[in-house]
């Protein structure tokens, strides 16, 4: 917030919801860039499916490798299976939900999504609970990488008409740069990690955090990349006079560490 006495513009509530298992099936698959694939899920038990928070998460149980999805006992999962998180990017509440897989490499899920097939099913979980937003921020800050461009395109949906929304997003290769829309006054850059950085350098996004223009009264700000982007994006942000308790900065994954979960839902 900003430091003036005035009451807060917007306030974030977490809100539980049921955990439902959903076993879904692969209806359509869309190649949006060279390391960014769009996978549609279709399933009766997708009924009813609802995600009120734009950095929601669901929990994709993967099959073995070459395997098909195994059955499930009726008060859970099949044992073993790997799984991972993702965000829900549009969803119908009728039987349809679509996911944005970030091909980086090699990984249980990145692998699935390089390799899926119309029909090829999986289990969904969740999501657990929703960090809901009351209220219109005066502005919005959104930065991230691909993992996080899901999370940003709902955060983009929500900001009103006129509303400015200042966005900064890294891919690892100007090829995967893409299209991003919204209702509100959008200003948007792309960055890339220098040649020879590591894998998902936050170097970048740091630097266009520092750079942006400063905005006065009560803005919202959602952060999201490799998870050392964590500690420096929350000194930024504290330094632009947002307040933390209300902004989310996470890491959605770590150099280096399979299944990494974040610590913490909001900053
Ligand atoms: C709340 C939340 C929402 C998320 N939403 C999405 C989403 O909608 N779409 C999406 O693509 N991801 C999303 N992620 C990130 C995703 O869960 C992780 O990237 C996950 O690790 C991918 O699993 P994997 O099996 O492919 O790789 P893992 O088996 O977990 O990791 C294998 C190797 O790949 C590296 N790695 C993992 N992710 C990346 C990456 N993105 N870029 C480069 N290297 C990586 C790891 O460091 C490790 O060395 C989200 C994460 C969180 C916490």
């Amino acid at each position: 917030m900003s430091s003036t006495a005035e009451a807060p513009a917007f306030s974030l509530t977490r809100q539980p919801l049921e955990v439902r298992r959903r076993r879904v099936r692969v209806a359509r698959i869309e190649r949006i860039t060279p390391a960014y694939r769009r996978v549609e899920f279709a399933g009766d038990d997708l009924a009813g499916f609802d995600s009120p928070g734009a950095d929601d998460h669901v929990r994709i149980f993967f099959p073995p490798p070459g395997e098909p999805l195994p059955p499930a006992p009726d008060d859970g999962l099949p044992a073993g299976l790997a799984s991972r998180e993702y965000t829900p990017v549009e969803w119908d509440g009728a039987g349809r939900l679509t996911v944005d897989f970030v091909l980086h490499g090699e990984g249980v899920a990145t692998d699935w999504a390089a390799s899926a097939g119309v029909g090829d099913e999986v289990f969904l979980g969740g999501p657990r609970g929703s960090l809901v937003m009351t209220g219109s921020p005066a502005w919005w800050l959104l930065a991230g990488d691909l993992s996080a461009l899901p999370a940003i395109r709902r955060h983009l949906r929500a900001v009103p008409p006129g509303t400015p929304v200042d966005v900064v997003l890294l891919s690892d290769d100007p090829a995967d740069e893409q299209e991003a829309s919204s209702p509100g006054d959008l200003g948007l850059a792309w960055v890339h990690p220098a040649a020879g950085a590591p894998v998902g350098d936050v170097t970048p996004l740091l630097e266009a955090l520092a750079g942006l223009p400063r905005r006065d009264g009560d803005g919202f700000a959602f952060v999201a990349a490799e998870q050392t982007l964590v500690a420096p994006a929350r000194e930024l942000l504290a330094a632009r006079g947002i307040d933390l308790q209300r902004a989310v900065v996470k890491g959605y994954w770590k150099r280096g560490e399979a299944e990494y979960h974040a610590p913490r839902p909001t900053a």
